[in-house]
């Protein structure tokens, strides 16, 4: 068991943090049943003490704004405080989401044109013709994307059987292609970590609905065969589905619906910047392009006359994903965001985070083995397999960073990797703070060959040293047991 002092422990007994102004009402008798029977165990502190206390329990948290947290596929970048500052104004706060009707919708036109800007910009940014902000996060996203493609060979008389993911996937997309019921089939990487492209055409059918890529894949790499991919998936009618939770490499520098994709979903949370440590929270707008609009769920936007009116999805739509318009503070921060940047920010923040992560990978690839070697994109995955000999492991690297104030890159994902470590370094981070970052996991090579059994005590200055995650998950116990 972990125990750090409580709040409880600093109590002492007669210490005030409040003081209540005297009585100046009529007294009135509580119900007995709503009385309490025993007097209330509460913490007593002063003010002071319980400034201190969660301030310093905040300190033990990682964080962007404190750590360097190079955590692979989640794009831990850094946040402008200006998009908070934005998202906190009163006339974007204090909507309350059952006042967006047709019939109150004069007073909501400022809203109502950050989604239109949103869904345009993402339109340029991706080469997709039509947008929703719905979905609350990448999953949320996949999952519509998917329901949009069931619905559409549905209405050509198909019911089509299988969805293609390759085994690099991100779990999500297996995983949503199964929610909607499809079978999955999973096709193997080939030497350059891209899906293999001869594997792929022996098993691509008429029975296959969908071929879900992550691009960049979650092995950091570009697929060289991508419009071969797109064009055979074509001629059999499947759809093009891009996992678009990686477009920090991508952004400003290439659109996914000019390479022949026809529907996409972006983590706004992760390359649009949203603080999104510990689950949360998120968005995942989900782009089309013609063949797929008549699909797009219920509740869009249009303008007529001037004036931004809500529509209801068309015959075809799947219907609702989502109550009102999604996560609105994320799209809010992601339009933010986009704008402060233009277009040629996009382009130097993509192409950054992707100098970054080939600087890392080629320090350190000497040091490490890397199992796709050669030009990576926002990430770059190495394997720590060759220090099992030492009795070293990829968990044992991630702990011993943590001591420097460092999050853990991305370990043991993705799975076709033994040991992997995987890291994203994103565009915010200078040269001084990566050197940092690749000495340490260089000491930690040499740590590893002189004094492996050093690693057992990392992290040492924590609190927290080595719980036992699952258990941590599970059995989740943080109540005082005063
Ligand atoms: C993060 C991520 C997802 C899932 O997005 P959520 O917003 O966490 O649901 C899907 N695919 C990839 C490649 C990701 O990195």
């Amino acid at each position: 068991m972990i125990r750090t002092e409580t709040i409880f422990d600093k109590s002492h007994a007669g210490r005030m943090g409040i003081k209540l102004p005297p009585l100046d009402v009529p007294k009135c008798k509580l119900d007995d049943n709503l009385a309490r029977k025993e007097k209330a165990l509460l913490p007593q502190l002063s003010e002071f003490d319980v400034i201190r206390h969660f301030t310093n329990l905040s300190n033990k948290n990682m964080s962007i704004d404190k750590n360097f947290y190079p955590l692979g596929s989640c794009t831990m970048k850094y946040n402008p405080k200006i998009t908070e500052r934005i998202a906190a104004l009163e006339g974007f706060t204090s909507i309350h989401p059952h006042l967006i009707t047709n019939n109150m919708i004069d007073d909501f036109q400022g809203t109502l044109e950050t989604i239109d800007m949103l869904e345009k910009t993402l339109c340029e940014v991706t080469g997709m013709s039509a947008f929703t902000t719905t979905p609350q996060a990448g999953a949320h996203g996949e999952m519509l994307g998917i329901m949009m493609i069931e619905k559409y060979h549905e209405s050509k008389g198909n019911k089509r059987k299988y969805i293609i993911v390759p085994d690099s996937s991100h779990g999500t997309n297996p995983a949503t292609a199964a929610m909607v019921g499809y079978e999955v089939i999973t096709i193997k990487s080939d030497s350059n970590g891209a899906m293999d492209y001869e594997e792929f055409k022996a098993k691509m059918n008429n029975e296959v609905a969908a071929v879900m890529l992550t691009v960049p894949n979650t092995l950091g790499m570009y697929n060289q065969k991508i419009k071969d991919i797109c064009a055979l998936a074509h001629s059999y009618d499947a759809m093009m589905y891009y996992d678009g939770a990686n477009m920090n490499a991508i952004m400003g520098v290439a659109k996914p619906g000019d390479i022949g994709f026809d529907v996409i979903h972006i983590n706004v949370h992760k390359t649009f910047a949203t603080p999104h440590g510990g689950g949360g929270p998120g968005s995942g707008p989900v782009g089309v392009n013609d063949k797929l609009k008549p699909f797009l769920p219920d509740l869009g936007i249009k303008k007529v006359n001037n004036k931004y009116e809500l529509t209801e999805g068309g015959e075809h739509s799947i219907g609702k994903i989502s109550p009102f318009f999604g996560n609105y503070g994320i799209s809010l921060r992601a339009i933010v965001y986009m704008t402060t940047l233009g277009a040629n920010g996009m382009l130097n923040a993509s192409t950054k985070a992707v100098l970054n992560a080939n600087y890392i990978r080629v320090r350190l690839r000497d040091y490490f083995d890397v199992p796709f070697d050669g030009l990576c994109m926002h990430e770059c995955v190495l394997s720590a397999k060759t220090l099992a000999k030492n009795g070293v492991t990829a968990m044992d690297i991630a702990k011993y960073l943590i001591d420097f104030g460092m999050h853990a890159p991305t370990v043991y994902f993705p799975l076709i990797v033994k040991e992997a470590i995987m890291i994203e370094p994103t565009e915010t981070e200078n040269k001084e703070t990566i050197d940092i970052f690749c000495d340490r996991m260089i000491e930690a090579v040499k740590l590893a060959q002189n004094n492996p059994k050093a690693f057992q005590d990392y992290p040492k200055t924590w609190g927290v040293c080595r719980p036992d995650d699952t258990r941590a998950i599970k059995e989740l116990d943080i109540r005082s047991k005063h």
